[in-house]
């Protein structure tokens, strides 16, 4: 099993006060799944996505990572476990401007054991997305649909065991949204395991599994029996 998570709850104390945003989260997810998790804005999801993503910590409840109980680590343990496992893919593409798409993609490989290779991985990559007419172009000469093709690419050039996407599509025109779903689908085919962050219901259909959040509670999680197949009508290779 790659995720394993069993009674989570996060609280905030504030003051006096306390807010319980997440409450009794439990589920499994194997290795190779395509998941996306769904709710309303403010119903915990992203709260929900950094915890799983080891970039915050349960309040209580356990969380095993490829059976490892990661609320052991330390904050560096912890950061070194996530640069090597998890990849993440944010709204807001995260990019550093003033440098080029090769040079983004390269960024992660620098921490990396692997000293080799790294233009050669970083390109490979970035040809699987469909970008290897823009390597070396800046990051501010590109569009909207293509900086998150990089931050994709990015994400994935360190081999990681999970993919964390949140809202990807959330700042894209129909069309390059599509593409990036379309992506993703090629990604899990593949079998990158992918979970997926979105409010919307269109967006969560491309996956083949929902798990539906509500008030910082999983109300449903389902099989996808239509899974909706994004086809791009440019094609991106
Ligand atoms: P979503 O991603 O579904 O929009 P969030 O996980 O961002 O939801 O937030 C869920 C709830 O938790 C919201 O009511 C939000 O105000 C609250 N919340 C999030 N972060 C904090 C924080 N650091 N302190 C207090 N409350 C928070």
């Amino acid at each position: 099993m790659l995720i394993t998570i069993k009674n989570i709850s996060k609280e905030y104390e504030s003051g006096e006060a306390t807010t319980k945003v997440l409450c009794d989260i439990s589920f499994n997810i194997e290795k190779g799944e395509f998941v996306s998790i769904m709710g309303p804005s403010g119903s915990g999801k992203s709260t929900l996505m950094h915890i799983l993503g080891l970039l915050d910590r349960q309040t209580t409840g356990t969380y095993l990572f490829e059976g490892e109980d990661v609320s052991k680590f330390d904050d560096d343990e912890l950061a070194n476990f996530r640069n090597e496992k998890i990849g993440f893919v944010f709204q807001a593409f995260h990019l550093l401007p003033k440098t080029t798409v090769l040079e983004n993609v390269m960024l992660p490989l620098i921490y990396s054991k692997d000293k080799k290779n790294h233009e050669e991985k970083a390109t490979k990559i970035l040809t699987d997305v469909g970008l290897s007419h823009r390597v070396n172009y800046m990051t501010n000469q590109i569009s909207g649909g293509e900086k998150q093709r990089v931050a994709i690419a990015r994400a994935l050039v360190n081999n990681p065991d999970v993919l964390f996407a949140d809202e990807p599509t959330g700042n894209l025109d129909s069309k390059s949204g599509k593409q990036i779903m379309e992506i993703l689908q090629e990604l899990n085919d593949k079998g990158h395991t992918i979970i997926l962050v979105t409010h919307e219901t269109a967006t969560a259909e491309h996956a083949d599994r929902i798990i539906k959040i509500m008030d910082g509670e999983i109300v449903e999680d389902y099989k996808v029996k239509d899974k909706k197949i994004a086809k791009n009508e440019i094609g991106i290779k």
